[in-house]
């Protein structure tokens, strides 16, 4: 089965927001096969956003995902990387469709919930960026041939 990173952003720990993110994965059908608090720092962000270190505002994203402990999360499912990015919504919270997480619960281009690997090989780097392979857990969910039909899995 395919896995992605989710990282449970301080907008949705200081917004009291991680059942509501939680509740939608496990609503969804997704597994969680890892899962945990930590604090960032300036050098794993340098690495995890690599594409926008040069951007302006790439100081103030740091200072927004420094400013309290994130938790980050491996899902787990069939097609997942792309069921979660739209479960995910559009960068800009404004322009995020209602009904996605940031469609829902963000208002702003930076403050928006969550992260969400954008494909397959970069989800694959990511998880082994944030989680050592003892936090990750392999189990078949009781439940799986009820989210799913028998040659889709
Ligand atoms: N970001 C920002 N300003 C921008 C674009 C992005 O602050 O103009 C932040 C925002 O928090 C976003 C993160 O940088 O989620 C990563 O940007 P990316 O383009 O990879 O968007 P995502 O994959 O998160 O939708
Ligand atoms: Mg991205």
């Amino acid at each position: 089965m395919e896995r992605t990173l989710c990282i449970l952003k301080p907008s949705a720990i200081e917004r009291s927001l991680v059942g509501e993110v939680v509740k939608r994965i496990e609503q969804k059908g997704i597994t969680i096969c890892g899962m945990k608090m930590m604090q960032l720092d300036e050098k794993i962000l340098r690495e995890h956003y690599s594409h926008l270190v040069e951007r302006p505002f790439f100081p103030m994203l740091v200072e927004s995902m420094t400013i309290s402990p994130v938790i980050v999360m491996c899902l787990e499912g069939k097609d997942v990387v792309e069921v979660f990015r739209g479960m995910t919504g559009a960068t800009n919270g404004r322009k995020a469709v209602p009904g996605t997480i940031r469609g829902d619960f963000s208002m702003s281009g930076q403050q928006n919930i969550v992260h969400a690997s954008d494909s397959v090989e970069n989800a694959e780097i990511e998880i082994a960026r944030f989680f050592k392979p003892d936090e990750l857990f392999d189990y078949t969910p009781g439940m799986l041939k009820f989210l799913y039909a028998e040659d889709e899995i």
